[in-house]
Order: C-alpha cells, then sequence, then structure tokens
C-alpha cells in the first residue's frame, strides 16, 4: 500500500515536470498515509526523477520524522494544510511558470468565470505575501489560508492547491496554470475574455451535471 503511494508520487512527480508544471529542483509534493502521517518528497530531491527512496514519512501532529532521509524544506506548508484540512489527502506546491508569472504581480486576480474547469476548480483561490521558503512564518500563513481555500498563491514565490486526491490537486493546478496562460495571452494578443456571469456560475456550482460542487467546511 506504501509502495503503491509512492509509485503514485513518483508518476506525479514526472507528470508536473513533463507538463511544464514544475521545473527544476523547485517543488515539493506529499499524500496523507493515514490518520496522522503524510508521505512528502525528501530535501533535495528533484521533481522529474523521483525514485520511491525519495519519500519521507512525517507526522504531521507531532513533527516525528521516520527513516534517514531530511524532509523536504517546506514541509511546515504541507503538515499545516494537513492538520487544518481533515478532508485534504493530496498536497502539491510548484511553480509553473504562467501561475508564478501572476504570484511575482499585482495581477492577482485570477478569473474563475472563464470556462468549465475554472468554474469548478478555481472556485477558492487564496493569496498569500511573500515569505523565505521553509519559514514558520510561511507555514502558518499557508495553514491559515488552507481553511478558506483549495488553491493558495504565495507571493513571488509558487502554488500551493490541494485535494481529497493526486488526481483532483493535479486536475485543479493544470486548470490554474491554464487560466494564467490564457489570461496573459489574451492580453498579449488583444483579445478580450468574457466571463460567465454570476447566476450562471452559481447555477453551474450548484446544478449542473459536471461534479457536486465541493464546499469548504473546515473548522
Ligand atoms: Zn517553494
Amino acid at each position: 500500500m506504501e509502495n503503491l503511494k509512492r509509485k503514485k508520487l513518483v508518476n506525479t512527480g514526472k507528470y508536473l515536470a513533463d507538463n511544464q508544471l514544475a521545473w527544476g529542483t523547485s517543488g515539493n509534493i506529499s499524500v496523507k498515509e493515514n490518520d496522522e502521517f503524510m508521505l512528502i518528497t525528501a530535501s533535495g530531491t528533484k521533481l522529474s526523477n523521483l525514485v520511491i527512496d525519495d519519500f519521507v514519512r512525517f507526522n504531521v501532529y507531532t513533527g516525528e520524522k521516520l527513516g534517514d532521509r531530511k524532509a523536504s524544506k517546506e514541509t511546515p506548508m504541507h503538515s499545516g494544510i494537513y492538520k487544518n484540512c481533515k478532508d485534504v489527502k493530496a498536497v502539491l506546491h510548484s511553480s509553473p511558470f504562467y501561475a508564478t508569472l501572476f504570484s511575482c504581480s499585482n495581477e492577482l486576480n485570477i478569473m474563475s468565470e472563464l470556462f468549465v474547469e475554472t468554474m469548478y476548480y478555481l472556485e477558492d483561490v487564496a493569496y498569500i505575501d511573500y515569505y523565505h521558503p521553509g519559514s514558520q512564518e510561511l507555514g502558518e500563513a499557508v495553514a491559515e489560508q488552507s481553511l478558506n481555500a483549495n488553491v493558495i498563491m504565495m507571493k513571488n514565490h509558487g502554488v500551493m492547491v490541494f485535494d481529497e486526491s493526486i488526481t483532483e490537486a493535479l486536475m485543479r493546478l493544470e486548470t490554474l496554470e491554464m487560466a494564467c496562460k490564457m489570461i496573459v495571452e489574451s492580453k498579449k494578443a488583444g483579445i478580450q475574455l468574457t466571463k460567465i456571469s454570476d447566476n450562471v456560475v452559481d447555477d453551474f456550482l450548484e446544478n449542473s451535471l459536471y461534479k457536486p460542487r465541493k464546499v469548504i467546511k473546515r473548522k
């Protein structure tokens, strides 16, 4: 079972790198193993070529770590989310080009009223200021915003997405990157984007056959 989760994380890392959703040594990913422990990428790993030994078992409540490897220095952001969000089973942190471009600007409004997937996956996006990677402050800011969101844009850094499964978290990340790219490219091309009206968005979230709305109920 544990190996299966490790393999899934290895494949996810490769998918992120292959699809320009992560690059270099930036980014770290994790899944919940059970009520207390998460499996997170070890320090110094590269998402593009992870192997099954590249993960650390880490107790999100006590900070206890099993095994010899050092956990990613950004572990506090992951454990903070799992502590606050019992429904979350997977967390992805990376710096895809277009989402990071947004995070390095003051253009922080990422529209969710663009297309089907943005309505669904970008309903609850939160924004946090810049704090140094691995710092307690960053971990706390992420944990606090995780109560109201499934996507957190981190100023001048990148993005955190989290969900009930890796598949859903990945879909959230891809939707975010697609939306950011669309907004940037439309500006370059002088194309005016049209938004879906609020009442249609509401109707979609409540009454469409797409997927049941993920209403955030945390704390
Ligand atoms: Zn980072």
